[in-house]
């Protein structure tokens, strides 16, 4: 956005971008500031109640075996953008497309008749999603797919220019900084010069059945080995991830997400789709095509969402914004602080045999301890955090 170059982001060894500001060059315009979702995301907050006001929940998955597989979830993600495209519903859409090098994928515009197996699948990895959104005309119609910070984002920067915008939310409760990859590449055995990202040539972090795998280079390791650790004790995090709290998205048509409380482990994936607005239902109705859906009760759609969890963190965005919070907060938060940074360096510097990882995975989490009580809003309609 910023039209003097007065910002500018260095990229760091972790995969994060120190962004610095030239205050000689700033015209003071505050576009940056319209755009960035770290002003909006903190005051958002997060009511489960907003889950009542839901058209609907649903299983999708795609027709066809290959492109299941290959899907993070069910697939129900590309083939959106697929059908939307090849219908003519979207003139447009925007989301990743796999790239050679670190960090492996990039933000791009799609177009009808793509090959959509270059659609990666959900990338635990920071990349500037948005950079490449740049609209030189108007357009009638755009989907986007994305983290709900990156759906804010965008809206600020195109929304205006597009006289229909599809928003599809990735939901998101927290990206992983690159040290949760060289974790993955560690358990693996392959070598990783500190600090640096030479030594993987390749990532996929889920596919291959469901939750599927995380595979480096030519190596793989089942989702739960790479994923407790890091994803359970909120390792790593990108910094931004603290102050979001709503994993659903803001105003948005639908959210993607995996059914993990309704499903076991198996080899063919689904999506769990919350349906937010009748856009979304057209999205779905063009796709049904390619998609089979499964129409889940609120029940069965609550029952797959861990909601515990998400006002868990909602209650700490306060804390890590500085402002004063009840004693039980604070001591959540800290305790949150204290046991992550533990972990990693723990986690950093030794070589844990495969019983230790076990058992930080299994340990008693602070947070949850502290902030236990608001697991009794789960699935409880009507009820704020
Ligand atoms: C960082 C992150 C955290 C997540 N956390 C959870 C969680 O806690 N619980 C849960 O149930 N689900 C989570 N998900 C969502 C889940 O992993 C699947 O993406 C979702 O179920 C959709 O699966 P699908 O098979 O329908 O999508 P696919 O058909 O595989 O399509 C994936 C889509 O996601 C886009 N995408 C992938 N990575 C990114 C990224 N980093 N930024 C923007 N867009 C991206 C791709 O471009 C593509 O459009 C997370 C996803 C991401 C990227």
């Amino acid at each position: 956005m910023c039209k003097t170059g007065s910002l500018k982001n260095v990229p760091a060894p972790h995969g994060l971008f120190t962004i610095t500001w030239q205050e000689e060059s700033c015209s003071h315009c505050l576009s940056c500031i319209r755009v960035c979702p770290a002003y909006y995301l903190p005051e958002a907050g997060f009511d489960p109640r907003k889950l009542d006001g839901a058209l609907g929940f649903l299983l999708a998955f795609a027709g066809n075996e290959q492109i299941r597989r290959q899907a993070s979830s069910g697939g129900a993600g590309r083939l959106l953008v697929k059908t939307a495209l090849s219908t003519g519903m979207a003139d447009l859409a925007y989301t990743l497309k796999k790239d050679a090098s670190c960090p492996w994928a990039e933000g791009g515009f799609w177009q009808k008749g793509e090959d959509i197996s270059q659609m990666p699948n959900s990338m635990y990895l920071p990349i500037l999603v948005m950079k490449n959104l740049v609209l030189k005309q108007r357009l009638k119609s755009l989907l986007i797919v994305g983290t709900p910070c990156q759906l804010l984002a965008a809206e600020a920067l195109v929304g205006k220019k597009v006289d229909r915008l599809y928003k599809v939310a990735i939901y998101c409760k927290q990206q992983k900084d690159f040290r949760a990859t060289k974790y993955c590449a560690k358990r693996l055995n392959i070598p990783i010069l500190k600090g640096h990202a030479e030594d993987i040539h390749n990532v996929s972090y889920r596919g291959d059945g469901w939750p599927g795998k995380v595979t480096v280079n030519q190596s793989s390791l089942a989702w739960e080995q790479a994923a407790g650790v890091p994803f359970g004790k909120r390792l790593w995090r990108v910094p931004g991830c603290r102050f979001c709290p709503d994993a659903f998205g803001f105003n948005v048509d639908l959210t993607l997400l995996d059914p993990w409380g309704i499903r076991q482990e198996n080899a063919l994936g689904e999506t769990l789709v919350v349906v937010w607005t009748r856009q979304g239902q057209e999205l779905l109705q063009n796709a049904s095509g390619e998609l089979q859906i499964e129409n889940l009760t609120p029940e069965e759609g609550l029952k797959a969402i861990n909601i515990g969890d998400m006002l868990q963190k909602a209650a700490l965005v306060n804390y890590y914004l500085g402002r004063s919070v009840s004693l039980r907060t604070w001591l959540a938060g800290r305790g949150e602080e204290i046991q992550g940074s533990f972990y990693e360096t723990i986690l950093e510097y030794l070589n844990l045999p495969t019983l230790g990882h076990k058992l930080i995975a299994h340990a008693p989490d602070l947070r949850n301890m502290f902030l236990h009580g608001l697991r009794s809003h789960i699935g409880r309609k009507s009820t704020s955090p």
